[in-house]
């Protein structure tokens, strides 16, 4: 039974104490009045996360077990345990009934009819405690509505452990939406309900009772420290430390210790008692806390209003931002959440409020059934925002039964299509857009970054602080960019990176940045169109920290350079730089730029060479030449010159297809040039699609090559790549080296 997960947060135990002192005194004010619930009632979900044993074995524990949790909980918190008769005499006038109940929760989050057991077969049999993030992110309901409690196999001689609520005061909403995802209670699978074979000591299941007195705002009986630490309840006497076992006469602080508080780490069958402060407290929390306060009107708490008919929209598929004068094609995910089969309905679409389309459909859909519904392609007007409505209207033949569930609403943006260049800073300008796979808020935000100058703003995809959402793709969106008119393209930016420090880095999610091209209006990016991607520790470009990063200068960004000439021609292309979460630490992206990479048409480069040993005992020698199209012009002929021991040959090669950008590796058996002895080699690109090249500087590359017969035991193996083409290179650089 451990402390709150969330101890190094920003809110300070101190803050979070003041904030509950001034509520208390309210809440004595209201009781004045009579205006207070008495018993307060918790939607609760238990979360199995199991390895793959059957129902009733292992840590997929039985439904009985849960059961017998939950009863446990209510007597413990109505103070009807039967063993309220152990409470010693002394402390019996301030033990209390919180007035505190749990609920198994009875509608899920759609609305749909559940026993409040979700099981889920775990990614990892066993997890440990600090693998909460990837714990609930194997099953999640949201925490608004439901007191998350995940059941599992932990590591070690853990028990359990909760998060500790947060205040509601102004400065905290983002601190708390950062734990939103870790909210709840985690329980050893052998420590829910009654285990008599639980080893050190029999588990009656009050490791549930301590944790979720956490979770209420409760803290430790013995203050977490020795005589004179509080844990802000006057009817709890001091305490020197925990007590193991069941030591019932046990005195320290000069007085009796309270070991019976269920606050304690005494054995269960010892533990039997709440006081009327620590009551106070966790209805506190509960009527005020957010995140709390909402249980309270739950819709988990209610008997789902499922009627026959009814059918929903259940999420919108498409159009997610639509950016260009093309068409979009409107597609609604519906959902059956009704107790008759459906076999015919009619769904809306609506722009700007008026119906564009009905489609009426004859299929069937049995109770919880999903299906796509496609609309014909729409030309939406490009200067306005514009509100895409999808609506059931009938369903079997009739009207629906349940209103709420019936429409979903999305606005796009004005569309915007600018001529190459597009460049965007993140000082002042906003022709860009922000958002994410899910339609949820997007991470993306302007920030200080320090490039060149320290008040420099960037793009920010804050991952350190979030614990939402692991693996979503975030997007922040180019306007929609022409790119006819030029020869050539590229992409380029920087970005800043600093992987999180971890003590085990394969616990937690990568973060990743790809960089994708969308042709059709920003309405698909697919996969086939990434044209960069870096997750983890190859995106870095800073040292890795344990805190929130931020750039300090320009040695912690790296700059890219993508060529995207085979998109030139495109009236309509959208880039989009995406974070893909992983709850590890913030990407910076600055200075994107879209425009005229101002490529030659025919500019071959000779990149690298390889396979050629510097010592080479056999005569044969086969040495592959990567080439690269540093130019526009798609190179499909190439002439090359070879010279060695003043020999001179022509190769041609044809067929060779190489777009802007592309590299080939070709191989050129050099073995008739060689002789024992030195040979020296130069190697020259001599032409291109029947033209000179445009570009001289990369076209030649020189080399050695010994050969000796003698040395037999020489190691073969030994391949250098020796030497490459830059050597040769007077500045050593090529503008679009690293164009990938
Ligand atoms: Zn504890």
């Amino acid at each position: 039974m451990q402390l709150p997960q969330n101890q190094n947060r920003k809110e300070t135990p101190e803050q979070f104490e003041k904030w509950i002192q001034s509520k208390r005194e309210e809440r004595k004010f209201l009781r004045a009045f009579g205006t207070q619930q008495t018993v307060l009632k918790i939607p609760v979900v238990f979360h199995v996360i199991h390895d793959g044993s059957p129902v009733g074995s292992g840590s997929n524990i039985s439904e009985s077990h849960i059961i017998d949790q939950v009863r446990i909980l209510n007597e413990d918190f109505r103070r009807m345990n039967a063993d309220t008769t152990e409470t010693p005499s002394m402390f019996s006038n301030i033990a209390a009934d919180s007035e505190i109940e749990f609920v198994l929760a009875k509608q899920d989050p759609e609305g749909l009819a559940t026993d409040g057991i979700v099981r889920i077969l775990g990614s990892q049999d066993v997890y440990r405690p600090d693998q909460e993030v990837r714990l609930m992110a194997e099953s999640y309901w949201p925490h608004d509505d439901y007191l998350n409690i995940y059941v599992t196999d932990l590591s070690g001689a853990n028990l359990g452990y909760a998060q500790f609520p947060f205040s509601n005061l102004s400065g905290i909403a983002t601190e708390l939406e950062n734990y939103s995802r870790t909210d709840g209670v985690v329980l050893d699978y052998k420590w829910v309900g009654t285990n008599l074979s639980t080893g050190s000591f029999d588990s009656y299941g009050r490791t549930a009772t301590h944790e979720i007195g956490h979770w209420l705002g409760l803290r430790h009986i013995w203050g977490d420290g020795g005589c004179g630490f509080d844990d802000y309840c006057n009817d709890t006497p001091e305490a020197g430390g925990s007590s193991t076992g069941c030591s019932t006469n046990k005195t320290t602080c000069e007085s009796q210790d309270m070991i019976q508080n269920y606050m304690d780490y005494t054995d269960d069958v010892c533990m039997n008692l709440f006081t009327v402060c620590q009551k106070e407290r966790m209805r506190t929390v509960l009527e005020n806390s957010p995140r709390r306060v909402s249980l309270l009107t739950s819709h988990g708490l209610l008997e789902p209003i499922q009627t026959v008919n009814d059918l929903g929209i259940r999420s919108i598929v498409s159009p997610i931002q639509s950016d260009c004068m093309d068409d979009v094609t409107p597609r609604t995910e519906i959902r059956n959440y009704g107790t008759n089969s459906i076999t015919s309905y009619e769904v809306l679409l609506k722009v700007n409020n008026v119906v564009i389309e009905t489609i009426s459909e004859s299929n069937t859909l049995e109770p919880g059934q999903t299906r796509i519904v496609s609309f014909s392609p729409i030309t939406l007007e490009a200067q306005i925002s514009n509100e895409i409505t999808f609506e059931v209207s009938q369903v079997n033949g009739t009207s629906d039964q349940n209103s709420l569930n019936d429409q979903k609403n999305r606005l796009l943006s004005p569309f915007n299509i600018v001529e190459a260049p597009y460049y965007e800073n993140f000082e002042s300008n906003m022709d860009y857009f922000r958002i994410t796979e899910t339609g949820e808020e997007s991470q993306w935000e302007i920030a200080a970054a320090s490039y060149t100058t320290t008040d420099n703003q960037a793009a920010k995809a804050g991952f350190y602080e979030q614990t939402k959402n692991f693996g979503v793709r975030d997007f922040l969106l180019t306007s929609s960019i022409d790119l006819t008119g030029i020869n050539s393209a590229r992409i380029t930016f920087n970005y800043a990176y600093a992987p999180r420090l971890q003590e085990n880095q394969s616990d937690y999610f990568l973060d990743g940045l790809m960089v994708l091209i969308s042709t059709d209006c920003g309405e698909t990016y697919s996969d086939e169109n990434i044209l960069f991607e870096r997750y983890g520790y190859s995106l870095k470009t800073a040292n890795e920290t344990s805190s929130s990063f931020f750039p300090i200068g320009k040695s912690m960004w790296d700059e890219i350079s993508l060529n995207i000439t085979r998109f030139v021609g495109q009236p309509n292309v959208q880039v989009a730089i995406v974070g893909v979460n992983g709850g590890g630490n913030n990407i910076y992206v600055d200075d994107l730029f879209v425009g005229n990479a101002n490529l030659k048409e025919y500019d071959l480069g000779i990149k690298d060479i390889s396979n050629i040993s510097v010592v080479s005992c056999e005569q044969n020698t086969n040495s592959s030449l990567e080439i690269r199209n540093y130019g526009y012009a798609t190179i499909d002929e190439m002439t090359l010159q070879v010279n060695a021991n003043e020999e001179t040959q022509e190769f041609i090669f044809n067929n060779l297809g190489l777009r802007s950008g592309e590299s080939d590796n070709i191989s050129l058996d050099i073995s008739e040039f060689t002789v024992d002895g030195s040979n020296q080699f130069d190697i020259q690109i001599t032409s291109v699609n029947g033209e000179q090249d445009q570009q001289a500087i990369n076209n030649s590359v020189s080399f050695d090559v010994l050969i000796d017969q003698s040395e037999d035991y020489f190691p073969l193996k030994e391949d250098f790549l020796y030497p490459k083409w830059t050597t040769f290179s007077p500045d050593g650089t090529n503008q679009f080296d690293n164009m990938t």
